[in-house]
């Protein structure tokens, strides 16, 4: 279990409460998300109309779900939450859509892993707030329609690649999040600190900001485990040398990257001489999931020029080579 996934966690979710933004203005970061977001949804509330379908994608823990949440707050609407997975039959949407008041917003997380019939329920819902179903099996079977109230579906997933293309089609605004800068994220950090009644610095902050993989939600995790250090090891507060100390023993290194960001690139290294390898053979030699590395471990090292993707499989970037001190091939010494 890595200290720095992406992922949510059990733990996380008790923490969460407290510090996630709620409203357009609190969310760091994202220029041109917010940007168009402000603009798409002050329209739509002039208008009195349901805010477009709106797709979020992006790597885990850069803010898909806080998102979803401040769309349905600055459109005075309610959040309905639920995922693809949770989905299994077209009845259990149907249940959902059913009882969506107008305006409503339904966040469906991991849209990309909805079964082909419970997306086919959802085309009618999307396009025309019809609810078109069929009920009971062989001779005894009918079809229904029924009308919904105008609603905003928000669907959140971490490639906009995993999406069919008829679905990924009636998504009239698509939001594509970034890696945040360190600024933002030391902006993050400190804003959580200040909920948590706990002193940082600004030197402090910006050490956790360096390290959490340009993505809030291991910031946040960051900032819990070096305030546990900060309390026994020090005097409850996080300076740079506190804050350097802990992440050191918690094996973050100074560029963000843990253990499993150090075993990919090294396997790519030592084991293909630096690639291109393909995906699959990479998985297999560091046993990890094929997705996981695909959505959680390689779009920051890719974003960092760490590692970079070909038509013919993943390569280590000459970064990724003096990253461990290694002569990178086709670089004379000197
Ligand atoms: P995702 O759904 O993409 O996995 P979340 O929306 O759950 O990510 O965000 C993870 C955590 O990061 C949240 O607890 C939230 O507090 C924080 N966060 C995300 N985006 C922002 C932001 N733009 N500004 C401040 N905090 C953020």
């Amino acid at each position: 279990d890595r200290l720095i996934s992406p992922e949510n966690r059990g733990e996380d979710d008790r923490f969460d409460r407290a510090i996630r933004p709620r409203t357009l203005s609190d969310y760091r970061g994202q220029p041109a998300v917010r940007e168009q977001m402000e603009i798409f949804i002050e329209a739509a509330r002039k208008r009195g109309d349901a805010l477009d379908h709106t797709l979020i994608f992006g790597p885990p823990g850069l803010g898909k779900t806080t998102l979803a949440n401040i769309i349905a707050e600055e459109m005075g609407a309610n959040l309905r939450q639920t995922s693809g997975p949770v989905l299994e039959r077209p009845g259990d949407l149907a249940a959902i859509l059913t009882n969506l008041e107008p305006g409503d917003v339904l966040f469906v997380d991991e849209i990309h892993r909805l079964s082909p019939v419970v997306e086919e329920v959802l085309y009618p819902a999307m396009e025309d707030f019809q609810l078109d179903i069929v009920i009971g099996e062989g001779p005894a079977a009918r079809s229904i329609k029924l009308d919904l109230p105008p609603f905003t579906l928000v669907g959140a997933t971490t490639r906009a690649g995993l999406l069919t293309s008829p679905l990924r089609a009636r998504f009239g605004i698509v939001q594509r999040l970034e890696f945040y800068n360190e600024q933002d994220l030391s902006f993050i950090v400190r804003r959580s600190a200040d909920i948590l009644n706990l002193p940082v610095d600004d030197a402090g902050a910006n050490q956790i900001a360096r390290r959490s993989r340009g993505t809030p939600r291991i910031a946040n995790r960051l900032l819990r485990r070096v305030r546990d250090y900060a309390e026994v090891r020090a005097d409850g507060r996080v300076t740079e040398t506190v804050a350097k100390k802990a992440m050191d023993m918690l094996k973050v290194d100074p560029n963000g990257f843990d253990l499993m960001d150090r075993k990919l690139m090294l396997s790519i290294i030592e084991k293909f001489d630096g690639g291109p390898v393909g995906v699959d053979s990479l998985a297999a030699a560091i046993g990890e999931e094929r997705g996981t590395i695909e959505d959680v471990i390689e779009p920051f090292l890719i974003q960092q020029g760490f590692m970079k993707r070909t038509a013919r499989g993943r390569m280590a970037t000459s970064s990724a080579w003096l990253h461990f001190g290694l002569q990178p091939p086709g670089h004379r010494p000197g």
